[in-house]
């Protein structure tokens, strides 16, 4: 199994006290270090080409991005998204970890790979920057897994507490792709009903403030892990956020680190079952740095297994 992540999205960095942190990735990266998880491959991510990023963003928002460099201080993008002088850079390696991963795995250097990067990227629209994410990096790796892999069934499984609104908003009309989200309802950025279908490819799953492993096996259980094995993916992608965590400051949930193992192993079992074993998950949420930390370390001990 391989480990894409790259020095520069360390260095990403939204300004004094927020909660989307370079801690979070050291914390994260850190974690990875003991010695179970030694038969990591670990892997430098490169940047993701323009070519890559336009398959899911505007010429326009790009542009904008890659035009951002801040000698110092950070340059504010909407209320809660910053740029600082590395972020062009880590957006861009971020992205690219998870083409990479995704080359990686088609390829059969590995079957499964986890990308520790920065900043986050679901809540990135086509032409906008969003919720702390400046490129969606998911999207991008689905995206590439149609054009430059031929795919035509990718699956994206969100269990970030928040509701994935950027990778539902590129593929909402995208039949090859199906967007499976659980997430907390009523939160931020507010999107996510189960009316919300595309074009049968969108399946959203909101829990209630105060619901936490119970509720949230029994909705993976019964509505969607079976919408994803009838789906029959030929890559899963993960949009791994750990924020849905009963220790997180910014939701609700009450998850544990176990039931990131859980859902970790379904969704191993469903990309043996259908997709060769070729699963890419990718870090998105979680904002307090031990529950994060244990939380990631859980799910890619299940990876690993
Ligand atoms: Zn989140």
């Amino acid at each position: 199994m391989q480990l894409f992540t790259h020095a520069v999205c360390l260095q990403h960095d939204p300004g004094p006290g927020h909660p989307e942190s370079p801690a979070r990735l050291r914390a994260v990266l850190q974690a990875l270090d003991q010695d179970r998880f030694a038969a990591l491959d670990r892997v430098e991510a490169p940047r993701a080409t323009r070519e890559q990023l336009l398959r899911v963003h505007t010429s326009a928002h790009v542009d904008r991005i890659l035009g951002i460099c801040p000698e110092s201080d950070t340059v504010r993008l909407d209320e809660d998204t910053l740029m600082s002088p590395a972020s062009a850079e880590a957006g861009l390696r971020a992205a690219g970890a998870l083409v990479a991963a995704v080359d990686a795995v088609m390829q059969g250097t590995t079957t499964r790979a986890f990308c520790a990067v920065r900043p986050p990227g679901h809540h990135a629209t086509p032409d906008s920057a969003m919720g702390f994410c400046l490129f969606n990096n998911v999207a991008v790796a689905a995206a590439h897994a149609i054009a430059a892999h031929g795919l035509k069934r990718v699956a994206i499984a969100d269990f970030d507490v928040h509701h994935g609104n950027g990778t539902q908003d590129i593929f909402q009309r995208e039949p090859r792709v199906l967007f499976i989200s659980s997430h907390q309802s009523p939160l931020y950025p507010g999107t996510g009903t189960t009316e919300e279908r595309g074009v049968g490819n969108i399946v959203n799953a909101p829990l209630s403030p105060g619901e936490g492993s119970y509720e949230f096996r029994a909705l993976w259980n019964d509505a969607l892990l079976p919408r994803l094995h009838a789906f029959k993916p030929q890559l899963v992608l993960v949009s791994a956020g750990f924020d849905a965590h009963s220790n997180d400051p910014l939701a609700d949930i009450r998850l544990q680190a176990e039931d990131y193992a859980w859902i970790t192993e379904r969704l191993v079992e469903l990309a043996r079952a259908h997709a060769g074993g070729r699963l890419v998950s990718t870090l998105e949420g979680g904002y307090d740095l031990n529950a994060l930390a244990v939380s990631a370390s859980a799910h890619v001990g299940a990876l690993l297994d």
